[in-house]
């Protein structure tokens, strides 16, 4: 009878217990929730004034200036477009958690994509001299191709912001029944303890890169981890410190070719 007693007492504790940490994950949730609906109120109101910005920024830059107010002008034109992105990527994420983006998979053929993003990427990997490479721009998938080129854009601009010497290759091949898209960088890499985390909402791995020429507000790979749930491959990452990163993923070849993603490690 006494066991059974101390059974009974046992059982009720986890029950408290489960139910405990059951409001927990809750009451996370809606902080959660919160957040990204104030983030997106907040930058959606404060896009306006912005927007007024550009607007005065371009007039001032059709006028003849000295080149020192020139170069201010330029200054204030690459903050604005800065804070723009910013604003940008706090409603894509509340949108993207609202279920407001629906995919629309479609042949994509890497080659226009690749073309486009060298095209966005090359200055500034020639401004900080890291030599920039695609390959297999011969291979298609079928996925949504604005979907698959922000969560590139995206990659791709981590790897070149947080690599200071050497270079950053986008790289695509078949495997297993599917084409594994690959960003690989020789930058800073990531410490394996912060691996876990970079695809939480504002997580940054604090001095990495100086203060400077940090950008963002920690959003880049929590969003491209939701895109890549909306394109049906997960998002990793494979990083050694000092010595560079890779983040992967993968597309179906074409329509209705949905195989299970390959576990296997890259
Ligand atoms: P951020 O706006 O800070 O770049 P992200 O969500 O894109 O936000 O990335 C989160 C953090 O992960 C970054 O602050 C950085 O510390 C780390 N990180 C992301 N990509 C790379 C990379 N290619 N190499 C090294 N660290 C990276």
């Amino acid at each position: 009878i006494r066991l059974k007693a101390r059974t009974d007492e046992l059982a009720g504790q986890l029950r408290v217990e489960k139910a405990e940490a059951e409001a927990a994950r809750r009451a996370a949730e809606a902080a959660s929730r919160a957040k990204t609906q104030f983030f997106a109120a907040a930058s959606h109101d404060l896009r306006q004034p912005l927007h007024a910005m550009s607007l005065y920024v371009e007039a001032l830059q059709q006028r003849p200036h000295e080149p020192e107010v020139a170069a201010l002008v330029q200054g204030v034109d690459a903050s604005v477009r800065a804070l723009d992105e910013l604003f940008g990527e706090l409603l894509d994420l509340t949108r993207l958690d609202s279920g407001g983006i629906e995919p629309r998979p479609r042949p994509l053929a890497m080659q226009p994509l690749f073309a486009r993003l060298r095209l966005h990427f090359e200055p500034l990997a020639e401004h900080k001299r890291l030599v920039l490479r695609f390959h297999g721009a011969q291979h298609a998938a079928f996925a949504d191709p604005v979907l698959v080129e922000r969560v590139l854009h995206n990659l791709l601009g981590n790897a070149i912001r947080y690599t200071e010497h050497g270079g950053v290759l986008v790289a695509c091949r078949r495997r297993g029944g599917r084409l594994l898209l690959q960003v690989w960088d020789t930058g800073v890499g990531i410490d394996a303890q912060h691996l876990p985390r970079v695809f939480d909402e504002f997580f940054q791995v604090r001095g990495m890169v100086p203060a400077l020429q940090r950008r963002g507000l920690g959003l880049g790979l929590a969003i491209v981890r939701r895109l890549g749930v909306l394109i049906g491959s997960e998002v990793r990452v494979c990083s050694r410190p000092g010595r560079g990163s890779v983040f992967s993923l993968s597309l179906p070849l074409r329509q209705g070719a949905a195989l299970p993603e390959q576990t296997e490690k890259v």
